[in-house]
């Protein structure tokens, strides 16, 4: 028995592309193989998406894109010239959105920051998004005196969720005020951030009522924030077909059991735990699970009820209370904008009787740490195939470890050396996170790719620069 096949959702620029062989083959003949593909019009779509659902909603506010979700600088100069903000979290990221066009006011500065980043992006005018209270008191060390350091507090510690190891925790947040009104010469509070590492708009929504109730007590403080920033963590569509992604968990699950053929590689239980003929808990790999867009998300999120304010959604409540709303979407932005391609090397036979097809390219280089990617990899295989095989995808790397998928993946026939094989959805967390240069290996190239009227065109993504912005 094959398992079943799990097709990847593919935006329509990058279907065309791919469709588009002579393109494809010119890529990967200019830029070498594997090569990480980026594309600033997806980018600009998903943006389109979420503006629109806040232009509907939400009077005031402010997209900052969170830069770390990929190192490309296409994407910070699409964002640079589309008129948004970023969110950086290293001073690397900081001087990358300087280069890509940012001025200081639509800088913001996320997650924990040494002295070195503080420094730096105090003399960039940026906004602090304050994870601790050492790190408003280092503010204060480091403002001038007529030019107060504009900052978030970001907060933690919500009744409901996992605990974070980020932000200051709500029973301290009235500790920062009180440092803010001590300092205010010196620090101007901008408002209040947090973001949770979930999708559940329920946990949200309580964050936003904590927050919201923050605000109210800086006013008593006779300090003046005005603005609620809700984070990232708006989801990605990686299926194109949500039952699809059912039936190949429930038929790895009955592999894991030992009622069906095993899917999986080794040991490998892909964070279910197996007792006896049983399954409990839930899958590394649940996020590729998702059909909801991003979009779709927030203006679910917008028109959600806050608990205690008479029963008005959370937009009404923004709106009337003149509050300017944030938001830090990374992945949202990057969904379906960028793809991964290698080349096979040659295919052979393991002793337990797997098909494994080599690839030129490490499991790093596709697939965030400690997670199993639940989307196929798509062949491009200049012959039509109708001979179904289940095989596991190996890497490069000299490790047991390095196998690309744990799973077997469902593929039309067996590919030949010289095969083009595309991993979907690469471009958050996927192609840069964990990436690693072990073997000496160097890492791809990566290259922006944009569609005209004459068909594609590929540049370095060092070398992109948006239609009508000289930087
Ligand atoms: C990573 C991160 C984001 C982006 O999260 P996504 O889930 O990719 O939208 C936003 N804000 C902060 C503080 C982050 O650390």
């Amino acid at each position: 028995m094959t398992p079943p096949a799990v097709p990847a959702a593919v935006a329509p620029v990058v279907a065309a592309f791919l469709a588009d062989r002579g393109a494809v083959d010119a890529a990967l003949r200019r830029f070498g193989s594997p090569v990480h593909l980026v594309f600033p019009q997806v980018f600009d779509a998903n943006l389109t998406a979420l503006r629109t659902v806040l232009d509907a909603a939400a009077p005031r506010y402010r997209i900052c894109y969170a830069h770390k979700v990929n190192r490309s600088g296409a994407f910070a100069r699409a964002a640079a010239a589309a008129g948004i903000a970023i969110d950086v979290a290293s001073v690397w990221e900081l001087r990358a959105a300087q280069a890509a066009g940012f001025a200081g006011d639509r800088i913001e500065v996320t997650g924990p920051k040494g002295v070195a980043l503080l420094r730096e992006a105090v003399a960039a005018g940026a906004t602090i998004n304050v994870d601790n209270l050492w790190e408003l008191e280092t503010l204060v060390a480091m403002a001038g005196p007529d030019s107060p350091v504009p900052v978030l507090l970001r907060i933690s510690g919500f009744a409901e969720g996992a605990p974070s190891r980020f932000g200051i925790d709500l029973g301290a947040a009235g500790a920062a005020l009180e440092l803010l009104v001590r300092h205010r010469a010196r620090l101007r509070l901008l408002g209040f951030a947090f973001h949770l590492d979930t999708a559940a708009t329920a946990e949200r929504i309580g964050a936003v009522t904590d927050c919201l109730r923050l605000i109210e007590l800086a006013y008593t403080r006779e300090l003046a924030p005005s603005v609620l920033d809700i984070g990232g963590g708006l989801r990605q569509v990686f299926t194109a077909d949500a039952t699809a992604y059912d039936a190949y968990d429930a038929a790895l699950r009955a592999g894991l059991r030992g009622t069906g053929p095993a899917l999986q590689w080794g040991a490998a239980t892909f964070g279910y735990q197996v007792c006896g003929g049983a399954i409990h808990g839930g899958p590394v790999y649940h996020k590729y699970a998702n059909t909801e867009p991003a979009a779709a998300i927030l203006a679910d999120l917008l028109a959600t009820p806050l608990p205690g304010h008479g029963g008005h959604t959370m937009d009404r409540v923004l709106a009337d209370n003149l509050l300017d709303l944030w938001l830090e979407p990374g992945k949202a932005l990057v969904d379906q904008a960028g793809i991964t391609i290698a080349t096979v090397e040659f295919v052979k036979q393991a002793g337990n009787g797997a098909t494994l097809v080599h690839l030129d390219l490490s499991r790093d280089t596709v697939t965030a740490a400690d997670q199993e990617v639940l989307i196929d990899p798509i062949v491009l295989s200049a012959t039509a195939r109708d001979e179904p095989v289940g095989v596991f995808f190996a890497g490069r790397l000299c490790l047991e470890r390095d196998l690309i998928t744990q799973r077997q993946v469902r593929l039309d026939g067996v590919p030949a050396p010289g095969d083009r094989v595309v991993f979907a959805n690469t471009a958050a967390y996927h192609m840069d996170l964990s990436a690693a240069i072990a073997g000496m290996h160097p890492l791809p190239a990566k290259v922006a790719v944009c569609r005209d009227d004459s068909g594609f065109t590929l540049c370095p993504d060092a070398d992109y620069r948006p239609d009508g912005v000289v930087v």
